[in-house]
């Protein structure tokens, strides 16, 4: 019999009551050091006490009253991105399959605003992810997620990872846009190098293109910048974010510079719940903690810190790992033995990760780790390894 939850997922037989701070615990009481966050998405950790304090303070004023009226919070996150950031405008959404969407059809209507609307095809990188909508799984080109849903959406085109003249070989009459990740995450932590997104942006600024990064993964923070594309000195023109923007709480944002996001005129896109009070509150309390003095060097110093310890663990048992991939506070350990068997010995051992593609176990930890959990997740690890090993 089919089960009552959709069973779309394989999760382990396992469930959280509570979570503080960068630890859960099931109804046992059993203690669980989270460097899964939800998939990124518990970027300050559970029960933050101030997005637990903003979260309550709203509940008790306005959840929603859609986008008939005006959100001043929404209006002053917007501001906020826009100063912090290559923006000029937001659109707020609840997924990052949505923000996606979102940069997908600005990208489409900026073309038929400009006079070319057989510009269309959005070209990007082989193993990227951008969701599971039928534009999204269509974006990210893999065959595992375009299976049995009838023919792909058309306007996408693939080339080998970082494969810049392969990618410049692709480009057509017909293409739109350039759309990667910075880093990507799904597929195993791979991050793009600084030089090539800098030739993405040469790239797209010669054939007439706009850049567009999906940041849902490595953006808000998780690098050790508000966006990883600040590494590379590069900008896009447009830019999806979502997971650790809500700090738990479902919310998705695309960003545009003005040029990409003029055509998008009134009517042109929307969503019900997009930047609702509610979400508004708590992403600007997210927000107000990683804009804080200090906050981004603290993730790149334990970016530091937890990449130079697993490294000694991985040295240490090379038949268990062979690499560690690193971009701040998101990370990918190569597995030798199937990554999925590794990362539920770990969770045994209370130390919960993600698998990834490519055989990679993947820690994406709160942002908010401290040298401690840095080291206990470390032995955790070196425990697991020589166990396997
Ligand atoms: C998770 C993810 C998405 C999809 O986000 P959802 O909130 O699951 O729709 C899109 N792009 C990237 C890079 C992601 O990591």
């Amino acid at each position: 019999m089919i089960p009552a939850v959709l069973p779309t997922y394989a999760p382990a037989d396992l469930a959280f009551e509570r979570g503080e701070g960068v630890y859960l615990f099931d109804a046992d009481g059993r203690q669980y050091l989270d460097f899964a966050s939800g998939i990124g998405v518990d970027a300050l950790g559970h029960a933050h006490p101030r997005l637990v304090r903003v979260l309550q303070e709203q509940a008790a004023k306005l959840w929603h009253c859609a986008n008939l009226y005006r959100i001043p919070d929404q209006e002053r996150m917007a501001e906020r991105l826009v100063a912090a950031s290559f923006a000029d405008s937001v659109f707020f959404c609840n997924s990052g399959a949505e923000a996606v969407e979102c940069g997908l059809k600005m990208a489409r209507r900026y073309h038929h605003a400009n006079g070319a609307p057989e510009r269309y095809r959005i070209l990007g990188f082989e193993g990227a992810f951008h969701g599971r909508t039928l534009a999204t799984i269509a974006a990210g080109g893999q065959a595992k997620h375009l299976e049995g849903f009838g023919p792909p959406m058309d306007g996408f085109d693939h080339v080998p990872f970082q494969n810049i003249n392969a990618l410049r070989a692709a480009i057509g009459p017909e293409t739109a846009a350039i759309l990667v990740e910075p880093v990507q995450g799904e597929s195993g932590i791979r991050a793009i190098d600084a030089d090539n997104l800098q030739r993405l942006r040469k790239t797209a600024d010669e054939f007439g293109l706009l850049l567009f990064f999906d940041e849902v993964q490595c953006g808000m923070g998780r690098t050790g910048k508000l966006f990883a594309h600040e590494w590379a000195g590069v900008t896009p023109d447009i830019l999806a974010t979502a997971k650790g923007l809500g700090g738990g709480f479902p919310i998705g944002a695309c960003l545009a510079n003005e040029r990409a996001a003029a055509a998008m005129t009134p009517g042109s896109h929307g969503s019900t719940f997009g930047g609702n009070p509610l979400a508004m509150a708590v992403a600007n309390a997210v927000l107000d903690v990683l804009l804080e003095e200090g906050f981004l060097a603290h993730v790149q110093a334990m970016g530091n810190a937890l990449k130079a310890r697993l490294e000694e663990v991985v040295a240490a048992a090379p038949n268990v790992f062979t690499e560690v991939r690193s971009a701040g506070l998101m990370i990918g350990l190569k597995a030798v033995p199937p990554c999925r068997d590794l990362v539920e010995r770990l969770r045994r051992e209370g130390l919960l990760t993600v698998a990834a593609g490519d055989n990679v176990v993947r820690m994406l930890p709160p942002l908010i780790i401290e040298e401690a959990h840095v080291e206990e997740a470390a032995s955790l690890l070196a425990r697991v390894a020589a166990e396997v090993a």
